[in-house]
């Protein structure tokens, strides 16, 4: 590309391979290749730049079409390669490939790395300024995919007025690697937006651009070239792609894009004076590339399958008409001030030139108006002239000082129409007010764009904020009912604790009371056991004193019966004597008669009781053989029912057994029954068949007739047995119950009675025991009567012995001597006092044998009061240490019970606490975690997530911490 300012689009063409479903489908291979730029397809030529086969590599393809591209685009011009062509058809086979595949990557990951080796291969002094920006345009609307919120980009043209995309990112890369990264993002963007990659990337253009910028360090010269790498979107009829789903307004935007760019080419192929770049976006960006300053290659990707023939000649019809497009090249230079001003003066060279020209013209006009006739060879030579101006420019060229657009003019030739100025001005004035328009479209879609995003942001906002408020209201439901629990769990166990502490109040007070109950009876057992020991001494002064007495008394009698003796001896002997046994006979008949008086009622009392005691026994054994008679009875009935129920339940059988009789027999004249019918219904068919039969008939009919109702009868009269015997079932079965119950209700009695029997047998047996020990008393009283009244009959022999002996005694003495009555007073008076003593002493005696007896009665009483008080005092101390013990694991458990909820409350605390930190948390905005809090009054993370319950922290909790805990239920609630 030495000079070429004019050149044409190259179009190269690429057949891919048939594909796997094409090869089973049996496909055939319609293209053939002719030469390097020729390809059949049934039997028309079609030629470019260049055709490829399906078997070129991708090495070979790149080094063909695009290698070239990079060095135009480093020595400053403006590059584009296009990928044309139906899905499927190798569009980003070729611009891509396997992106990071040495062998399979396509043109662009190529280009990228050759643009990098050349130029590291370049002048020491040159600068580059690299910047790459990938976009795609979808429905007509231009997407960054470098940046995912920039959706809808809008299109302006620079101060040169060369299209570009407002607002792209522009990324500056200094490798490929840091190019490729960019080229993935973007490619990762674009599938991360869209659900079906596929059926985007066959309706959407995407095209990557990369900036290149130069800078000699030395001269200061700077280049920039551009290259648009470009992969279109399908070539081929929506309706075959199965694009049935899109809505037809989406279809045309879909192929908007592409149909201008195919009525662009078809603008530009015709020399068209008017291109319709801006019908839509991708031609406007496009601009340059399509009949402007670029070097352009488009690449139409073909199918070779015979299913595809149509869309694969469309497609070869496009590239042709895209081959006549031509593009006037230019250099993207930027001059320095030693450039400008050659150039300045060259311009004043050529301007002198123009003016000498001028002048020439001018005075040859003059000439020509005054009507001199100007010689040929002194009229101005047009060639001379223009070749002076191509002169003066071709130095222009030669120091490649080519203008720029901004000083060449414009560089779309083609806009430039041969109207000339005016129309030119006015063009762009129209074309100003269409940016403008465009521009206000662009913002307004936008807006509408961004307010449709800002919509349904706020929808699902709203959405979410709803399903937050739902989610936070059962969230907010569940710990308000967690709190309740809590509360009420918390409630519970202080009700637990006063239950406890109540308990425990009462154990203690139980405990107490039982210790004083204890001292109370431990102090009255010592008073009882010291009384006990005081009555047992006292006891034993009283058996002392009765012993004494005893002893007393038996020397008493012993002494008196002596005396009695002795004046029984001496009365035979002595009349002294006699007298004064006398006396002593009286005192010893006085004790015996008081004696035998005693004994007496004694007796009496016994004989009495006795015969109590006879009448009871007699009493109770009459009761006794009425019971048993009763019990006989009983046992009689019970038998008698018990033989009635056998008798009872035998009948129900036998009723049983005539039943089942009953039901066969019934069952076996059923059976005739069907029988007979049987034959009747034969007898009817006879009778159809044999007219004359018909007596026969009746007699059978009759027959059956009379069968039946004795039949019936037999069955009314069983079942009527039936129900009576049902009945008498019932009956027996009710009689029986009865009888059972009665049966039962007397065994009850039986055995009550036998119980009484018994108690009143052990009773007997106790009374006859005391009977037998009263029959001994009686006996030993019987004896001791006898013997008393042996020795009272001695004693009244005695007696009348001696009144007898007294009163011949007295007679004697009467007779004899008068002075013996001085005596006998004396004895009288001894007797009278012997009396006296006889009867204080029995007085004595007997008040101390009712004492004796009385103690005596008492003692078994104060045993048993004390064996009461021992056992009272045993259970006492046995129930003592019981409740010691109770209250200890009363005292144990409470402890435990209350570790247990101190446990529960302090855990409950930690969860809640964790819960406020939880909570807390995301309300202190700004604050850094584990920073002090600005106030005291704030809740501190590290204070709320390690809280101390109150009854568990340490002796250095002070106000502040109380604080903290109050604060953190704050939250809680
Ligand atoms: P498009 O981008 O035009 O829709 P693709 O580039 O995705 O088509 O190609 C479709 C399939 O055909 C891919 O699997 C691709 O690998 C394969 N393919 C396309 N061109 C070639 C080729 N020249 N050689 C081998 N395989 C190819
Ligand atoms: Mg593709």
């Amino acid at each position: 590309m030495a000079n070429p300012a004019e050149c044409t689009i190259k179009v190269m063409c690429r057949f891919r391979p048939l594909n796997k479903s094409e090869v089973a489908r049996g496909d055939s291979y319609i293209p053939k290749f002719q030469g390097e730029d020729c390809v059949l397809i049934t039997g028309k030529p079609y030629y470019f730049d260049r055709v490829f086969q399906s078997n070129t590599t991708q090495e070979q393809f790149y080094n063909a079409v695009a290698q070239q591209i990079v060095k135009d685009v480093l020595d400053g011009y403006n590059g584009t390669i296009f990928a044309y062509g139906q899905t499927a058809s190798g569009k980003t086979h070729t611009m891509e490939g396997v992106l990071h595949d040495t062998d399979m990557m396509g043109v662009i990951p190529r280009i990228v790395q050759d643009i990098f080796n050349y130029i590291y291969s370049m002048d020491e002094n040159l600068e580059f300024h690299i910047k790459v920006s990938y976009f795609e345009i979808y429905l007509d609307k231009i997407r960054d995919l470098m940046d995912v919120s920039k959706t809808n980009l809008s299109v302006h043209e620079d101060k040169n007025r060369v299209p570009y995309v407002k607002g792209a990112s522009e990324r500056f890369v200094c490798s490929p690697e840091e190019v490729m990264d960019a080229i993935d993002e973007g490619k990762n963007n674009r599938s991360v937006a869209v659900t079906n990659m596929n059926e985007h990337s066959s309706r959407s253009h995407s095209i990557f651009q990369i900036n290149i910028k130069q800078e000699n360090a030395q001269t200061g010269q700077k280049l920039t070239g551009k290259l648009y790498l470009v992969d279109l979107a399908g070539s081929e009829k929506i309706g075959k792609t199965g694009a049935e789903g899109t809505v037809l307004d989406e279809a045309k935007m879909i192929n908007k894009s592409l149909s201008a760019l195919g009525i662009v080419i078809s603008a530009l192929a015709e020399g068209s004076n008017y291109i319709p770049y801006r019908d839509s976006k991708m031609t406007r960006i496009l601009q340059d590339s399509l009949g402007g300053n670029c070097r352009t290659t488009m690449v139409i990707c073909c199918s070779p399958s015979a299913f595809n023939e149509a869309e694969t000649k469309s497609t070869l019809l496009f590239g042709q008409r895209a081959k006549t497009i031509k593009n006037s090249v230019t250099l993207n230079v930027e001059l320095t001030a030693e450039q400008w001003k050659k150039k300045w003066e060259k311009e004043k060279e050529k301007n002198k030139t123009l003016k000498n020209t001028v002048d020439t013209l001018e005075s040859e006009l003059q000439r020509w108006r005054t009507g001199e006739s100007v010689p040929e060879e002194e009229q101005f030579d047009k060639e001379k002239a223009k070749e002076e101006v191509q002169a003066v420019e071709n130095v222009l060229n030669h120091d490649k000082m080519a203008a720029t657009p901004a000083l060449g003019g414009p560089p779309g030739v083609q806009l430039q129409g041969p109207g000339g100025g005016t129309s030119g001005a006015e063009l762009s004035k129209l074309y100003k007010e269409m940016d403008d328009k465009d521009d206000e479209i662009d913002q307004q879609s936008q807006l509408l764009e961004k307010l449709n995003q800002q919509m349904q942001d706020q929808e699902e906002l709203l959405a979410s904020s709803h399903r937050d408020h739902d989610k936070l209201q059962t969230e907010l439901n569940r710990l308000l009912s967690e709190n309740e629990a809590s509360k009420e769990e918390v409630k519970e166990v202080l009700q637990a604790l006063e239950e406890l502490a109540v308990n425990y109040d009462q154990k203690s007070q139980e405990v107490e009371d039982k210790a004083q109950e204890f001292e109370a009876l431990s102090e009255e057992l010592n008073q009882k056991s010291s009384s006990l020991a005081s009555i047992d001494t006292e006891l034993q002064k009283l058996k002392e004193m009765t012993n004494h007495q005893k002893k007393r008394v038996t020397e008493m009698m012993s002494s008196l019966l002596k005396d009695l003796a002795e004046i029984g001896s001496a009365m035979g002997t002595k009349e002294i004597k006699q007298q004064e046994s006398t006396g002593v006979i009286d005192e010893e008949f006085t004790v015996a008669r008081l004696y035998i008086s005693k004994m007496k009622s004694e007796v009496k009392s016994t004989v009495r009781r006795s015969r109590q005691l006879e009448g009871a026994q007699a009493e109770s054994d009459q009761r006794l053989a009425e019971t048993e008679k009763e019990l006989a009875a009983c046992q009689l009935l019970t038998s008698q029912y018990e033989a009635k129920i056998r008798s009872l339940t035998e009948s129900v059988q036998i009723l049983e057994q005539k039943k089942r009789q009953l039901e066969e027999s019934v069952d076996a004249l059923n059976e005739e029954l069907v029988k007979i019918s049987a034959q009747e219904k034969v007898h009817a068919t006879e009778k159809e068949k044999m007219q004359s039969a018909n007596e026969v008939k009746d007699a059978v009919q009759k027959q059956i007739m009379s069968h039946r109702e004795a039949h019936q009868k037999q069955i009314s009269s069983l079942r009527d047995e039936l129900d009576s015997k049902e009945k008498q079932i019932t009956e027996l079965q009710d009689l029986n119950q009865k009888i059972s119950l009665e049966q039962e209700r007397l065994r009850a009695e039986h055995e009550k009675l036998k119980a009484a029997d018994q108690e009143r047998n052990r009773k007997l047996q106790e009374l006859t025991g005391i009977q037998d020990r009263r029959e001994q008393a009686k006996q030993d009283l019987k004896g001791l009567e006898e013997t008393v009244a042996r020795e009272l009959q001695t004693l009244h022999n005695l007696r009348r012995l001696f009144v007898q002996d007294l009163n011949t005694r007295v007679k004697r003495n009467a007779d004899a001597d008068s002075d013996d009555t001085g005596g006998s007073a004396m004895q009288k008076q001894k007797i009278a006092f012997l009396e006296s003593n006889l009867e204080q002493l029995t007085r004595v005696h007997k008040q101390l044998v009712r004492d004796n007896a009385d103690l005596r009665s008492e003692i078994p009483k104060m045993e048993k009061r004390l064996r009461a008080t021992v056992e009272r005092v045993k259970a006492l101390e046995l129930a003592l240490k019981e409740a010691r013990e109770v209250a200890g694991r009363d005292r144990k458990r409470y402890q435990q019970e209350v570790d247990r909820i101190k446990e529960a409350v302090r855990s409950k605390n930690m969860s809640r606490w964790r819960t406020a930190a939880q909570i807390a948390k995301p309300i202190r905005p700004g604050q850094q975690p584990g920073a002090p809090p600005a106030n005291p009054g704030v809740v501190r993370p590290n204070s709320v997530q390690t809280p101390q319950p109150a009854g568990l922290r340490g002796g250095g909790g002070g106000g502040a911490p109380a604080q903290q805990d109050k604060s953190s239920y704050s939250y809680d609630c």
